[in-house]
């Protein structure tokens, strides 16, 4: 018999899970956190012989690329031990983690030691005061040197994460990929998405859509279309006489459900099947109810991959549809 394998009622084949480790952060990144952010209890959060149960049952349904995510996952205690056993499985192609980058300094070579190959790092700006703005922490410097030690730690890849927005660091795009390209790292610009509800910044007014980011770089840099794709939704440009590609990823301005293949968990153990949408099924009960029962695991995961739905609607206006924070549902 043929292995079970996740496919939605779309044809949609599921290869790619983002589990989220922790809700809680060291930043409070305006576009995803509120100041005064109430954190879930943490008897609520899965623990990370849950997770691991998690991303063992998805790995038997065939995901071959699992993205460590949160909150910031490098302040998740003891994280090392659930990576170290991740990374030695064989059937993964792709051990990755997003973070802000704040831990990384002591933390870098010991993720690559337990198996870690990618690393995607957020920095929304090189000036000391803004990014204290964006991130309502003076912490760049901590980062920058984070970013040092984890390029010399030996990754496969590292790609950096920039949220563009109007009137705050659109005109820094350029410097941005200057940084990368001197140091051989990709980038990404990302469109602002509704996600939770915020009193920083009217969302429709900031919005810099990819169309503007990239004729911004395009003023001082080369661009050729890349083929590459890293599973993701960015679309890639190859950095004329350099190793760097720019990414864009634009909910807004292209839809990229069709391509869609991935699903995500939340730190208290939510399946979460869109981004887009507040649906999403309780993992953490099954888990609880019948530890170790790895099938009835699976079954419930196939079972609720019929309820994907075909795409999200983030419209232009910015009006949030979800509630859930980015740093909620595993960015
Ligand atoms: N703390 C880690 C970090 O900042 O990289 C991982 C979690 S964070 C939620 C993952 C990514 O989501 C970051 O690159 C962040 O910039 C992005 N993000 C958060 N809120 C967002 C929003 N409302 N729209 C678009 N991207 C968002
Ligand atoms: Fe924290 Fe990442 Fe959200 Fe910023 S984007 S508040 S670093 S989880």
């Amino acid at each position: 018999m043929q292995d079970p394998q996740l496919i939605d009622p779309f044809g949609r084949r599921i290869t790619y899970l983002r589990l989220s480790v922790t809700d809680r952060c060291d930043f409070r990144c305006t576009y995803c956190m509120s100041e005064d952010m109430v954190f879930a209890p943490r008897a609520q959060i899965l623990t990370l012989e849950e997770l691991h149960a998690v991303a063992d049952a998805f790995i038997g349904l065939g995901v071959k690329r699992i993205r460590i995510t949160g909150g910031e996952p490098l302040v998740r205690k003891n994280l090392l031990s659930l990576l170290t056993r991740l990374g030695a499985r064989d059937e993964l192609e792709d051990l990755a983690i997003t973070t802000n980058g704040s831990q990384l300094a002591h933390m870098a070579p010991a993720l690559r030691e337990a198996g870690v190959n990618r690393l995607n790092i957020s920095l929304d700006s090189l000036q000391r005061e803004r990014f204290a703005a964006f991130t309502r922490r003076d912490s760049l410097d901590q980062v920058l040197q984070g970013i040092e030690v984890a390029r010399a730690a030996g990754f496969r890849r590292i790609k950096l994460n920039t949220v563009v927005q109007k009137g705050r660091n659109d005109d820094e795009v350029e410097d941005l990929v200057a940084f990368a390209v001197a140091r051989g790292l990709d980038i990404s610009f990302i469109e602002e998405m509704p996600l939770g509800s915020i009193s920083s910044h009217e969302r429709k007014v900031t919005l810099c859509t990819s169309d503007e980011v990239r004729e911004r770089v395009a003023s001082r840099f080369q661009l050729l279309p890349s083929s590459h794709r890293s599973g993701g939704p960015s679309r890639y440009w190859q950095v004329l006489g350099s190793d760097t590609r720019v990414g864009f990823i634009s909910p807004h301005s292209r839809n990229f459900c069709g391509e869609c293949n991935r699903v995500r968990v939340t730190a208290e153990g939510k399946l979460v099947l869109c981004l887009g949408h507040e649906g999403a099924l309780d993992l953490k009960a099954l888990l609880r109810r019948h530890p170790g029962d790895s099938e009835r695991l699976r079954a419930a995961l196939i079972d609720a991959l019929r309820l994907k739905p075909e795409r999200h609607y983030f419209e232009a206006d910015q009006q949030v549809q979800v509630v859930r924070f980015m740093s909620m549902t595993g960015g």
